[in-house]
């Protein structure tokens, strides 16, 4: 069996959504606009680090999505949102902070960490390079609204940072945050990952295999106020027996979890 990082959360933050997702093979649609401009961006940025033209990269992916009925957040539209990107990308260049070299070999990088006979671990990072001439590991988020920043050291708490540097063994880590809202901004957040938090992610993975392979699936533990967790996941209509939330939100395609890892590259 093929983990990645995004089943390992999965799992974590409910195991019933595990086994909705990954075992009885039922998908979020691809309806989010957020999700699917972010998909397009960063195919922008792997423009950008190719010396080709960034804004036509982010025109023509996102155009792929013009005339399909997407789900957009906090009053965005399809030109808005191209807007915003292109914005981005002229002020990424204009600071120029980060640096690729290699961008062929150094951009989502595929790395393999073998678990056991059965089990491997994959993860798609997005960069490794170089942040204010500093070598680092990096990662890609667009977002609606600005990362927090404190308490100071926040980021070192990350639990995808510390996924990837637990498997490319790369301490020095950062986030590039293009950050949509009325004026854009891009957050440049970076921290050091431990050799203990890498320790104690090899043994929360291999607790949490466990677990699945013992077939633990029962639900979250529920309401609590004021953030339900229930209340935003996709797989509501399936744990209520609501038929039409399910219709709303999800496709199912069984037999997809020989393909799950392949998340990683959307998350
Ligand atoms: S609705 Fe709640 S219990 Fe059901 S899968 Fe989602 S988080 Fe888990």
């Amino acid at each position: 069996m093929i983990y990645s990082y995004t089943q390992i959360s999965q799992y974590l933050a409910c195991p019933r959504r595990y086994r909705h997702r990954y075992l009885d093979g039922w998908q979020q649609k691809d309806s989010q606009a957020a999700m699917l401009f972010g998909r397009a961006f960063e195919r922008a940025l792997a423009a950008y680090f190719l010396h080709q033209d960034p804004a036509a990269a982010l025109f023509q992916e996102w155009t792929l999505y013009r005339s399909q009925p997407l789900q957009y957040s906090h009053g965005d539209t399809w030109d808005r949102v191209l807007q915003q990107g292109i914005q981005l990308l002229e002020r990424f260049c204009q600071e120029d902070r980060v640096r690729i070299r290699q961008p062929r070999r150094n951009l989502q990088i595929k790395f393999v960490q073998k678990l056991s006979n059965q089990n491997e671990f994959v993860a798609y990072v997005d960069a490794i390079g170089r942040l204010d001439d500093r070598a680092c590991l990096l990662e890609w988020k667009t977002t609606s609204s600005r990362y927090p920043e404190e308490p100071d050291g926040l980021l070192a708490l990350d639990p995808q940072l510390i996924c990837y540097s637990w498997i490319t063994g790369v301490s020095e880590v950062a986030q590039v945050v293009f950050v949509r809202k009325r004026l854009v901004e891009i957050q440049y957040l970076r921290t050091t990952i431990t050799d203990e938090q890498r320790r104690e992610f090899a043994q929360q993975v291999d607790e949490t295999i466990r677990q699945i392979e013992s077939a633990q699936f029962l639900p979250h533990s529920g309401i609590r106020f004021p953030q339900n967790p229930c209340s935003s996941c996709p797989y509501i209509g399936l744990c209520l027996g609501r038929q039409e939330l399910v219709i709303a939100a999800l496709v199912r395609r069984p037999g997809a979890e020989q393909l799950a890892w392949l998340d990683e590259l959307y998350y």
